[in-house]
């Protein structure tokens, strides 16, 4: 496979400006691909709006790259320019997956295919494509090796004779994103059995998706929650022993609050904290025994898969897919194409991150 190097960890200056590029320049004979992507402060959308533009770049097509920095109706504006300025393939990275029926509808009645990147755009039947990791395994993975950081199962996934119990608090990603909910099920899945049998215990006793929910991915969000679940323990609790958190940039946020509580210095270590992204700030938290795991998923391959399934798209042939059952969108299966997320801890990152070429060692110092 072709993979394109981008300074994943350093291009937000570069992308903040491709954001702000002026009107599409679809020239007669290129075709025109509207790429929209979500938010320029994650660092891992930045490495996929990269990825994906330079990708098409190199098949020989322009690409109008836009970030809607999480505001809804600056994506469905976006996407409108798009269409007006003449696209021939949308690829989406949604923001609020319910949101984009009446664009899609517009893009439909002109023919304009779409791919829906990462994140499921749901409700509407103009949606061709979809291409994703294995969501409902990040949170398998997320689940496991959070059991796996506490003791309670082996690097093989086995039961050890550790019982516990285990005082841990979760935390759901954004209720508007599809991916969240299927992240939420893939972790519960993991977690119910030592729940029910108290080897696990969540001390707030909130387990709830909406209840656990971090509005928009937003760290603050997360970190305000961890506040109050930590102000509302009562005095002369034991202390938390794991969190089980979605994202990197809300993992951040719980380890800072969880560090200004006192855990990570005296005699109370951080708790197991999971993740996701294997974004840089948490790839180096990890690194430095702070937060436990992470999930990588290399967005490379999302990039080449979406960019692949436009090409064949726009030159009229089929688009390779491996999963046609399980992204039901509420209006229609979307054939999908899954790629396989992968736990990253200290233990491997060195192999798995810089081996692999995603990093380099000085992006990690
Ligand atoms: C993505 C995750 C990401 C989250 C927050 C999800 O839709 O699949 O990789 O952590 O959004 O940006």
């Amino acid at each position: 496979t072709t993979t394109f190097p981008v300074a994943i960890a350093t291009g937000l200056v570069a992308v903040l400006a491709l954001g702000g590029c002026g009107a599409a320049e679809g020239s007669a004979d290129r075709p025109l691909v509207g790429v929209a992507m979500p938010t320029t402060t994650s660092l891992r959308w930045i490495a996929d709006g990269e990825n994906v533009k330079a990708q098409l770049e190199d098949l020989g097509y322009d690409v109008d790259l836009r970030y809607a920095e999480n505001d809804v109706p600056t994506q469905v504006s976006q996407l409108q320019g798009m269409i007006d300025a003449g696209a021939d393939l949308l690829i989406i990275g949604s923001i609020d997956g319910t949101a984009l029926k009446a664009n899609l509808a517009d893009a439909a009645a002109k023919d304009i295919p779409v791919i829906s990147y990462d994140r499921l755009i749901r409700d509407s039947g103009d949606v061709d494509f979809y291409a994703t990791f294995d969501n409902y395994r990040v949170g398998v993975q997320q689940a496991t090796s959070l059991l796996e950081g506490l003791g309670v199962v082996d690097a093989a996934g086995e039961r050890t004779s550790a019982a516990g119990p285990f005082r841990v608090e979760v935390f759901a990603g954004s209720p508007d994103d599809n991916n969240a909910t299927v992240f939420y099920e893939g972790a519960m899945d993991v977690l119910e059995p030592y729940l029910a049998d108290g080897t696990i215990v969540v001390p707030s006793g909130e387990t709830d998706f909406e209840t656990i929910a971090t509005e928009a991915w937003d760290p603050k969000v997360g970190a305000e929650r961890m506040t109050r679940l930590l102000s509302s323990s009562p005095a002369g609790d034991e202390p938390l022993d794991g969190v089980l958190s979605p994202y990197d940039g809300i993992s951040i946020g719980i380890i800072d609050v969880l560090k200004g509580d006192g855990y990570g210095s005296g005699s109370t270590p951080l708790p197991v904290v999971s993740g996701q992204d294997a974004e840089v700030p948490s790839v180096k938290s990890v690194v430095a025994g702070e937060q436990y795991s992470t999930i990588y998923k290399d967005t490379r391959q999302l990039a080449e898969v979406a960019v692949a399934m436009g090409d064949a798209l726009l030159k009229g042939e089929e688009p390779e897919t491996n999963d046609v059952t399980s992204y039901d969108n509420g209006v229609e299966v979307v054939p999908t194409y899954l790629l396989a997320p992968q736990v990253v801890t200290s233990d491997n990152y060195a192999r798995v991150l810089i081996e692999g070429g995603y990093y380099t060692e000085d992006e990690l110092r």
